[in-house]
């Protein structure tokens, strides 16, 4: 894990993001506006999906609901079966590393290229992707160039352009190969069944395109009223992202691809795997009004520190956080938080994640005991003259193994984060830090 590298490559993607907002006088108005699509969207969301199923099927897509992620991969392959498929691409697509798909398509016999620059070298390299929107971050040119020598065979200069050169040549192959083609879904408007796909490389478009199946996997979060609404995210997501006013492609799909000897095979499979409970769940559902833009990772003082990997799941930073106790296989990562609050002043849909953290920690068991330190941590900030007492103790914590310092340092700044935004965790309330 190169440190430098992730730090280095959030905080240029911060800067980009400062320049760009400078020209967005009404970002504000954005995000408020976008929060309330997404609210609006989630609080009906049997509607809405019933309504994108009719829509897509009525242009001649298949939609598959997926309960879980057995249930998605199970459609998948079978999907893939059914079409002779022997050789697939992706593009980016977190749903799919949710899905854990590219191992079970390979177990399954199929070969499966990843097309985006950042997954091709993640894939290569047998890594998982470091970041939602920078899968490589985390290495740097010459990393990249060994990584090619060794698993493509050719001697590379470890600079941007005669590598991303060569990834493309062999890209190129795979495409040729093809007869199934994965992406993502960005956005999925249900009054007209158009999905809405974002990207920068002009790999998504190939993936969509060449092969003779085309299947979309997206979160049932995806979904939005109607297409007049997105507007506001095509300038909220690049920007957030990487400081971009609009990322240099935007597909609109609706209705099936021309393809050699007719049309295009479309599949949509849209993926529950935990949302619909969270949609249940008043004080934490605004999770799903993420983007998946990645600002509250690159803001984020302990995803910098060791990027997704840490997290050991497939969201990481503060987003990640919230949905691991929903989204399978179920975790709880609530501890990986200094409670800084800089993820929720950046986030585009103006998620309260910080608090929610807090929320979240609340209902975590393993927080139980962690409960009770902050509290005497507590006792001893507000009274100095127990504070001094307890000092000569308090020099001794270097000396504590590592874990016990993490231990007590996260109990310390969860009750300072509660000191500053009041009991009921006001925004208002909160002084910056
Ligand atoms: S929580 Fe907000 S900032 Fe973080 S990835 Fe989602 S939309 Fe972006």
């Amino acid at each position: 894990m190169r440190q430098p590298a992730v730090r280095a490559a959030c905080h240029r993607a911060l800067e980009a993001r400062e320049r760009l907002l400078k020209d967005y006088p009404r970002w504000e108005d954005w995000r408020a506006q976008a929060q309330a699509i997404k609210a609006e969207a989630i609080s009906q969301l049997d509607e809405m999906l019933a309504r994108l199923q009719r829509q897509v099927e009525a242009w001649g897509g298949q939609v598959f609901m997926a309960r879980d992620g057995a249930a998605a991969r199970e459609y998948i392959l079978d999907t893939a079966r059914r079409h002779q498929v022997r050789a697939v691409v992706k593009s980016k697509s977190m749903t799919t590393e949710e899905l854990a798909l590219n191992p079970f398509l390979t177990d399954a016999g199929l070969q499966v290229a990843e097309t985006d620059l950042g997954e091709f070298i993640v894939q290569l390299a047998g890594h998982p992707p470091a970041h939602l929107t920078a899968p490589a971050m985390h290495l740097d040119r010459r990393r990249i160039a060994a990584i090619f020598q060794e698993r493509l065979g050719e001697a590379c200069a470890p600079e941007p352009e005669p590598l991303t050169r060569l990834a493309a040549r062999h890209l190129r192959l795979l495409y040729r190969e093809a007869h199934m083609g994965i992406t993502g879904v960005n956005f999925a408007a249900a009054a007209e069944g158009t999905l809405v796909l974002l990207e920068n490389e002009g790999n998504l478009r190939l993936t969509a395109c060449l092969p003779r199946v085309h299947l979309a996997v997206m979160g049932l979060e995806k979904v939005i009223p109607a297409l007049a609404q997105v507007e506001v995210f095509l300038r909220l997501l690049p920007a957030s992202a990487t400081g971009q006013r609009l990322t240099a492609l935007v597909h609109f799909i609706r209705g099936l691809k021309p393809h050699p000897g007719g049309r295009q095979a479309f599949h949509l499979v849209l993926l529950d795997n935990g949302r619909r409970q969270l949609a249940q769940e008043p004080e934490l559902l605004e999770a799903l009004y993420c983007l998946r833009c990645g600002a509250c990772l690159n803001v984020c003082p302990v995803f910098q520190v060791g990027s997704a990997h840490l997290y050991r799941r497939v969201y990481p930073g503060a987003i990640g956080i919230l949905l691991a106790p929903y989204l399978a296989p179920r975790g709880d990562v609530s501890d990986l938080c200094t409670q800084c609050g800089a993820c929720q002043e950046i986030c585009p849909v103006k998620i309260l994640l910080a608090e929610k953290i807090i929320q979240a920690r609340r209902r975590s068991a393993r927080h139980r005991p962690w409960r009770f330190f902050s509290r005497a941590a507590g006792l001893g900030l507000a009274w100095p003259r127990i504070y001094r007492r307890l000092e000569p103790g308090l020099r001794l914590l270097p000396r504590l193994p590592f874990k016990s310092r993490e231990f007590l340092g996260i109990a310390l700044s969860s009750h300072s984060f509660h000191k500053c935004v009041g009991k009921k965790g006001e925004p208002g309330n909160r002084e910056k830090g």
